[in-house]
């Protein structure tokens, strides 16, 4: 490990000697600093944003907005989240208290540069937690706006660093004592080696990995809203979202009139000058994740896809695509699709479409759409994702947890279980 990681780890060890020490209020008062300084330079961070992946601006400062928005959850609700649990027992008194670990790794990925970061950062700061991050090599510009936002004028130590380290590098930061646990946002292979380093040396991790989300859609359904629906949560980010719909499983009866409605709407989608604030599609992160999907793409088509619209790409510019004639060994099927492309399939009944949505290693979550969400009562359980969205997009709010199942990791973010992941759920008893 070189000599500049090693100080950082002992800067930040220091630093959390004084942290934990800290009352919740104290803590809460530097979230209100960083959530403030947040807003403040909303511009400047959503800048380094869209300069380094290309995310439309306007999207790029709702994501700062939002970031804000998780802070605000939390000052608020840490208090109720963090206090003592009494727990009755035949001692005189018995509770549970939550205790931070100490320096927690980031590994994070580039697709939500601040999003990512800021949902394992915050909830875990505030049970005093510090923190050091590995963030995706090609997002240097946010990376560094981020060690700016958490290191604020109010508190006189750092309380997170930036790691400029290469991803090779990781599994020796993850083996250093200084290192309590590690949260890891990404792909199924570095999930894979942060977990197996991380099993060496009995560190806990949670992974956040791909998926393949199902955008089910029933006969009885609203189509037109299901199409608006179905344009935004595949195409937003230019379909760069682990929790992207990718695979559309649509009634027989309603197929032609809904792969209609949902080609229609992709035109509405506006494309131009990332920078430009009415730009609502760009280009993806990188070239070589482009020339990866059109790969994906002509895979598929070589094995019977039918292209209906889109399926161009120019340099890292990819087509908003839509493709139909899918079987399920097709890689637009069974893989994770990390770009602008949406495989629409016809099913016969709702069991059908349970099974074909199971039909993939991940499990992050699935969303249907009907007029008569109490049909799907005796459904839900069989569906093996982390959430179901009943006529919705799946979305990532700061009030719900998220996570998933299968490949798609462990563990879990946001809510208040996120302050379960990285505490010591420590049990006190007194007689
Ligand atoms: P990635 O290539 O796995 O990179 C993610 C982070 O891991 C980067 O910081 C990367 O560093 C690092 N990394 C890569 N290989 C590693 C290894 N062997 N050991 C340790 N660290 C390693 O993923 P990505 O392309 O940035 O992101 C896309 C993936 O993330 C997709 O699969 C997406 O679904 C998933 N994702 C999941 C969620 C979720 O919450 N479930 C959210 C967002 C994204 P370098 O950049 O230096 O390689």
């Amino acid at each position: 490990m070189n000599q500049h990681t090693t100080l950082t780890l002992e800067t930040l060890q220091t630093s959390f000697l004084k942290w934990r020490n800290f009352s919740l209020n104290d803590r809460i008062s530097i979230v209100k600093s960083i959530k403030e300084k947040l807003l403040q330079n909303k511009y400047k961070y959503a800048h380094a944003i869209t300069t380094d992946m290309n995310k439309p601006i306007k999207q790029a400062i709702a994501e700062v907005e939002k970031c804000a928005y998780l802070c605000e959850y939390y000052i608020e609700k840490a208090p109720q989240f963090l206090q003592n649990q009494e727990i009755s027992t035949n001692w005189q008194k018995s509770y549970v208290a939550f205790r931070p670990l100490g320096v927690l790794l980031g590994v994070m990925p580039w697709n939500f540069p601040f999003w990512q970061v800021f949902r394992f950062v915050i909830p875990n700061l505030l049970t005093g937690n510090v923190f050091v991050l590995k963030h995706a090599s090609n997002v240097p510009l946010s990376a560094q706006a981020l060690d700016d936002v958490f290191n604020v004028d109010t508190i006189s130590f750092p309380i997170y660093k930036n790691l400029p380290i290469n991803s090779s590098e990781v599994a020796q930061v993850i083996a250093h004592p200084i290192i309590k646990a590690i949260s890891l946002t990404g792909s199924e292979n570095a999930g894979k080696s942060v977990a197996e380093t991380a099993g060496k040396y009995l560190k806990k991790c949670v992974l956040e990995l791909g998926g393949s989300n199902a955008f089910i859609v029933l006969n009885d359904a609203d189509l037109n809203y299901a199409a608006e629906k179905a344009v935004i949560a595949r195409m937003q980010n230019a379909g760069q979202s682990c929790i992207a719909a990718k695979r559309f499983l649509v009634h027989e009866n309603v197929y032609e009139q809904f792969t209609n409605l949902f080609k229609q709407k992709l035109e509405g989608l506006i494309l131009g000058d990332k920078y430009d604030e009415k730009v609502t599609f760009g280009a993806m992160a990188r070239e070589d994740l482009a020339i990866e999907l059109q790969n994906q793409l002509e895979q598929s088509i070589a094995m019977g896809a039918k292209i209906v619209s889109g399926g161009k790409r120019n340099g890292a510019f990819f087509e908003p695509t839509l493709v139909t004639n899918i079987s399920i060994d097709m890689p637009v099927f069974n893989e994770e699709t990390f770009g602008p492309i949406a495989a629409i399939m016809p099913f016969k009944t709702i069991d059908d479409a349970i099974v074909l949505s199971n039909k993939s290693n991940f499990g992050l979550g699935a969303s249907i759409f009907t007029a008569n969400p109490e049909q799907l009562t005796n459904y839900l359980h069989l569906f093996d994702e982390g959430a179901l969205f009943i006529n919705e997009m799946i979305a990532s709010d700061p009030h719900l947890p998220f996570g998933g199942i299968k490949n798609s990791g462990y563990g879990r973010e946001l809510s208040h279980f996120a302050f379960y992941e990285f505490a010591n759920i420590q049990t006190v008893v007194i007689q």
